[in-house]
């Protein structure tokens, strides 16, 4: 069973029409992540069939900085771990496990392609800025496949926070969600940019139904799948599997 923490809400910020950074301190002790990982929070609520909702909040903030560190949330329609995360109070405790994740920074030389899709920029956000990662960060290109400027983070803030690290940052514009346009345009967007730099290491985080997809059409194109990490946010085949 998983380790319940607490951390306290320290900051809100609104930076976006739907979106909302939360500054965190943990209760007690560190939180020991490293750039890339997340946490599952446990919003208290209950769900239909009496099961607690409990969502995964990737960390923003830099892994340098263990004892307070920030959440960025969407609001997603009417779920009931976004919009407890929007209506969560400075002062109040926040219930939590891990870090947990796989999503983890390699330390092996080589170029590296970061890929974000919608919401999945913050388990990227995370990584670059993350202590281990930042040493190859002059070898990164970094490109986030997002509706819109005002979809979630600011592309202002994603920029400062990447620019300042790697070596390219470039967000293009996708299709909503669901739309049937959105995988082909991704694929040409990652054949565009392969064929720009040589690529050893891809993160792809975001969207299951395209990030999955394109680590399939990626090792097509000779990158080794162990070369490939993967972080879905959301459509996660894997999960669907397994329910
Ligand atoms: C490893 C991991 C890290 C995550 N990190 C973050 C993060 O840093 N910030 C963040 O805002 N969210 C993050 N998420 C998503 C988050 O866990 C929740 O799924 C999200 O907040 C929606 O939860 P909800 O209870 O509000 O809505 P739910 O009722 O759970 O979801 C409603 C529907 O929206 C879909 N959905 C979920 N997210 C999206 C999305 N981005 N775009 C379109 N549809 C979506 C769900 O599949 C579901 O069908 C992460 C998810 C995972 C698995």
């Amino acid at each position: 069973m998983a380790e319940a923490r607490l951390a306290r809400v320290i900051g809100a910020e609104r930076i976006g029409p739907q979106a909302r950074l939360l500054r965190l301190a943990m209760a007690g002790g560190e939180l020991g992540f490293t750039g890339g990982q997340y946490i599952i929070v446990n919003t208290g609520i209950e769900l239909d069939g009496g099961k607690l909702a409990k969502r995964a909040y990737s960390i923003v903030s830099s892994d340098a900085e263990q004892t307070e560190f920030q959440l960025a949330v969407r609001r997603i329609g009417e779920g009931p771990g976004s919009n407890f995360m929007h209506r969560i109070a400075v002062g109040a405790e926040l219930p939590f496990s891990g870090p947990w994740g796989k999503f983890l920074p390699e330390t092996t030389s080589g170029s590296r392609l970061v890929f974000a899709t919608d919401t999945g920029i913050t388990a990227t956000l995370g990584l670059l800025r993350g202590r281990q990662f930042r040493e190859f960060a002059g070898g990164t290109t970094v490109v986030w496949f997002v509706e819109a400027d005002d979809y979630f983070i600011p592309a202002s803030f994603a920029r400062v926070w990447i620019q300042a690290e790697c070596a390219g940052f470039e967000i293009v514009a996708a299709p909503r969600v669901g739309d049937p346009e959105r995988l082909p345009c991704a694929r040409a967007l990652l054949d565009r940019v392969l064929a720009r730099r040589r690529t050893d290491w891809v993160y792809l985080a975001g969207d299951g139904a395209l990030i999955y997809p394109l680590r399939d059409h990626l090792s097509g194109a000779g990158v080794p799948l162990e070369r490939i990490r993967l972080e879905a946010f959301f459509n996660n085949p894997d999960r669907r599997a397994r329910s």
